[in-house]
């Protein structure tokens, strides 16, 4: 039996017999079977976008050609006595946590929200009347920021192909759609994530782990160096190693570490706004046309560089999605987006952001506790604007020339939108940087100038970062990691559990 990699160029509707009639013409034989190692799309040519597809087609009509085999995780597994306590169920906190389980460890996961059933009914009446649970919102609760997110599986981080594949091919076993293991921009969608999240934590408890809900790490006992406790809500704990994944919505987590000595610098971030498109429109800026069979619907990511130097981009595009009341605490209003698998929403969303450092916001050399309340009160500024979870909106044209819009369209935010000089909401370097952008990206995206800006989008990434080693160790203690996006080094679903698996694979070949 031999192999042979291929790429073929498909149109977007094309069907499974066409598939595999153009493998056939290329090896010259109907006698195979095949893998698809990557899925693209090319829609750089208006009105003529095709599938660019890689595949492996094995036949015992082909020669062996040359296969690299992707190298898999190797978990170190050996009987060990040793204790661990992660904090956070997010994606960084439950891959540390499984992999250290795999490994031989003895693992308990402790989670300040619920299981995700308590926790989709809570999200429910926030976004039905603006009820906001401290425990279950869209940053907290079982699956962490991760679960009602968009779900796209992508990462830029570098270093991480075995810890990808290992985390994909667990979302696979536990539900996701097989597609996501080749898409070149592979999307679970938050239906699938809900249901993927529940069978990993399934999994955890069959193989011997503790997981414990509504249970909120509030403070830290160390000596000498060493962390010997953990106070909790709902009593005390103890481990030989604990795993904070605690994100970087936590803000009190982070105070509280901070008060005990854990070590933190500021780091660049950026802030702005959400911007909202009926998604035919983007469909035909990117397409030319406004639907294409076979495609969900269109992406875009766009980014610009300024007079001033600030990078200004936009963030988490989310295709037929909505833009959703994300604030991890109650009378603070930021906007995020998600979105389901079909992606079928009348609307897309994106951040549209600015690249800032914190002492630009403060006007001065700040530590990261000032940062921290520096944003607190910029998240409480626009609660303040209606007390309630209604967000102020600027059309994109009307931001553009510092003008308050006469009316607004319809949108997917389920609370509402109301009108209001959006730009003087931000620091003014921020909207001058925004408007900067805005007008590229409308030369660049036909019909982008349409859009709605949206409310307050500040959790990008973490404006503060850990000080810690390469495996996540935190400076000055010999028991304590941080791993994930509120340890400062990761943003994403995949970079900040492939942080989680890193760590747990350092502390398991000890
Ligand atoms: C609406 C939305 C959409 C998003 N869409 C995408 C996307 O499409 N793709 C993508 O890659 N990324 C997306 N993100 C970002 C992504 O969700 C995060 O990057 C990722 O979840 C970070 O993982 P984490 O494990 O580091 O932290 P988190 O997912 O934030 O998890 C932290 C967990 O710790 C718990 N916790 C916090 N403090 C404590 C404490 N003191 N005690 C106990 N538990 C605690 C929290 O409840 C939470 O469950 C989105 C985020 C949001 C909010």
């Amino acid at each position: 039996m031999g192999h042979i990699s291929l790429q073929i160029k498909l149109p977007t509707n094309y069907s499974e017999d066409c598939m595999r009639e153009s493998i056939a013409k290329k090896i010259g034989s109907h006698d195979f079977s095949f893998r698809i190692e990557k899925k693209s799309l090319d829609a750089r040519k208006k009105n003529a976008a095709f599938w660019l597809i890689s595949l492996l087609v094995i036949s015992d009509k082909l020669k062996s050609g040359k296969y690299k085999s992707p190298q898999p995780l190797e978990i170190p597994f050996k009987k060990r006595n040793k204790k661990v306590i992660v904090v956070g169920s997010g994606p960084a906190g439950f891959f540390s946590a499984y992999i250290l389980q795999l490994a031989g460890f003895k693992v308990k996961i402790i989670e300040r929200g619920s299981d995700v059933g308590r926790r989709s009914n809570a999200i429910r009446l926030l976004d039905k009347n603006g009820e906001f649970s401290a425990g279950n919102n869209y940053a907290f609760g079982e699956g962490g920021a991760g679960t009602f997110s968009d779900g796209k599986l992508t990462s830029r981080s570098k270093h991480i192909s075995a810890e990808r594949q290992f985390i994909l091919n667990e979302y696979v076993k536990a539900g996701a759609p097989e597609e996501i293991l080749y898409m070149a921009y592979p999307h679970v969608g938050t239906d699938n994530l809900k249901v993927v999240v529940v069978n990993l934590r399934k999994r955890f408890l069959e193989n011997g782990g503790e997981f414990y809900f509504d249970t909120k790490l509030e403070d830290i006992v160390s000596q000498g160096g060493r962390l010997s406790k953990l106070i909790c809500n709902t009593g005390e704990m103890e481990a030989d190693h604990i795993i904070l994944a605690t994100g970087h919505s936590a803000y009190d987590t982070y105070r509280m570490l901070i008060n005990r000595g854990v070590r933190f610098k500021t780091k660049n971030f950026a802030i702005g706004h959400r911007i909202e498109h009926e998604q035919k429109l983007i469909n035909l800026g990117q397409w030319g046309v406004e639907k294409l069979e076979g495609v969900k619907a269109a992406e875009y990511r766009l980014s610009s560089k300024t007079k001033s130097g600030l990078p200004v981009y936009t963030f988490c595009m989310c295709p037929g999605g909505k833009v959703v009341p994300s604030a991890a605490y109650e009378h603070k209003s930021i906007v995020n987006g998600m979105s389901y698998y079909k992606r079928n929403g009348l609307y897309s969303n994106a951040g549209c952001v600015v690249g800032v450092h914190p002492d630009m916001l403060t006007g001065h050399k700040c530590s990261p506790l000032e940062i921290l309340d520096w944003m607190d009160k910029l998240e409480e500024s626009f609660f303040k604007f209606e007390d309630s979870y209604v967000v102020p909106a600027n059309r994109a044209k009307d931001y553009m020339r510092q003008k308050a819009s006469l009316s607004l369209p319809a949108s997917s935010y389920p609370l509402g939108l109301r009108q209001a000089a959006l730009y003087n909401m931000v620091p003014g370097f921020v909207s001058e940087t925004l408007i900067e952008g805005l007008k590229d990206f409308s030369r660049k995206l036909k019909g982008f100038e349409q859009g709605t800006l949206m409310g307050l989008e500040s959790k990008t990434s973490s404006p503060i970062q850990l000080v810690r080693n390469k495996d996540g160790k935190a400076e000055g203690f010999e028991n304590l990691f941080f791993v994930g996006e509120g340890s400062g080094y990761t943003g994403g679903i995949i970079s900040s559990a492939a942080d989680g698996v890193k760590c747990a694979m350092a502390l398991s070949s000890k």
